[in-house]
């Protein structure tokens, strides 16, 4: 048995997400046998579940996201991590017992230290209609959602690796796919701008933005920052990724952009809670920095 608090038992940490940094934490923290609760909102895995192949994670040469998430999410299991689907709601500091309190939408439960590893999510565009066609013509994630418009006209917006690989997968799926980006050169690496270009299905919708997205039931058209109107059954809106940290600017310091300020040691701004993987300020986001980062932040947390 662990230290209590009156009849609750306090864990060595919590950490608050089960993506690739989560769960690698989990694994390190857990096999220095420390009691570990992870608190994930949906499922595990985070966001490399949604990346088919994966081929530059160092000494594997091939494997699907969902496979390397499963594994690691086993290996968290296995080495006796616990696992609760809840969501954080907050965080508080209580000095006098040197422990954390971190509400969920059911719970609390208290930790000596914190590991926030939230990660990011796709940035939105922030029109009228977006949250209500979402499921019904917009979609973050081409390869979970792309096969409902198989022979149709779809759009994607953006310019970075996400869109040009989502442009790719759709063109073999879709009759028609329409690229539309904010500057007439890509972001995305030159492999995947030839890659593109070969396809023969692709319109390059360049220097202009879509500016409104029409539909009631589902989507129907798309309104272009040019005054041009598209129809398409489909818009694969992939414009970078946003941390979604916001409660924690209480207690934690924040960049301009909501990253948790934190360097490569995974210190935040307050004592005994850690930020890991892409949801603190870092020049690289990879699967391999989040894992490297999930080691630093459990081995920091639990001395
Ligand atoms: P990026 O930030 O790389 O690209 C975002 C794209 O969206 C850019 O072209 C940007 O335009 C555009 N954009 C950003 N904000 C807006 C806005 N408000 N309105 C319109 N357009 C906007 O994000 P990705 O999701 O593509 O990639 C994220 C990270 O993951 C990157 O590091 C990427 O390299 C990596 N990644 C790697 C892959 C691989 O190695 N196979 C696959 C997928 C992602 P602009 O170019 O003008 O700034």
């Amino acid at each position: 048995m662990g230290n209590m608090v009156g009849k609750q038992e306090i864990y060595d940490v919590i950490i608050v997400g089960a993506g690739t940094a989560g769960l690698s934490a989990a694994v390190y923290a857990a096999r220095a046998s420390k009691k570990v609760l992870v608190l994930e909102e949906t499922s595990y895995g985070g966001q490399i579940i949604y990346s088919p192949e994966v081929e530059n994670y160092p000494g594997i040469v091939h494997v699907s996201g969902f496979q390397f998430a499963t594994g690691l999410y086993e290996q968290a299991v296995g080495a006796g991590a616990e696992i609760r689907f809840e969501k954080a709601s907050g965080i508080q500091i209580l000095t006098e017992k040197e422990c954390k309190t971190v509400l969920t939408n059911s719970d609390t439960y208290k930790a000596k230290s914190i590991i926030i590893a939230t990660g990011s999510r796709s940035r939105r565009m922030g029109l009228d209609g977006e949250e209500r066609l979402t499921g019904a013509g917009i979609s973050y994630c081409a390869t979970c959602d792309g096969a409902f418009f198989k022979g149709r006209t779809v759009a994607v917006f953006g310019g970075g690796n996400t869109a040009l690989e989502e442009a790719v997968y759709l063109s073999g799926l879709c009759s028609k796919v329409y690229i539309i980006h904010r500057r007439n050169t890509f972001r995305a690496e030159q492999r995947l701008v030839e890659q593109l270009q070969q396809k023969n299905n692709i319109e390059y919708l360049m220097n202009c933005r879509v500016t409104a997205i029409n539909g009631s039931e589902k989507l129907e058209s798309l309104e272009l920052s040019d005054g041009r109107l598209i129809e398409a059954a489909a818009l694969f809106v992939a414009i970078g990724r946003e941390p979604q940290n916001e409660i924690y600017k209480d207690i934690l310091a924040l960049d301009e952009y909501g990253y948790i300020i934190a360097g490569e040691d995974c210190r935040t701004s307050a004592e005994g809670i850690f930020a890991a993987g892409d949801c603190r300020t870092k020049q690289v986001r990879q699967l391999v920095t989040a894992a490297s980062d999930g080691a630093v932040a459990a081995l920091a947390a639990i001395v």
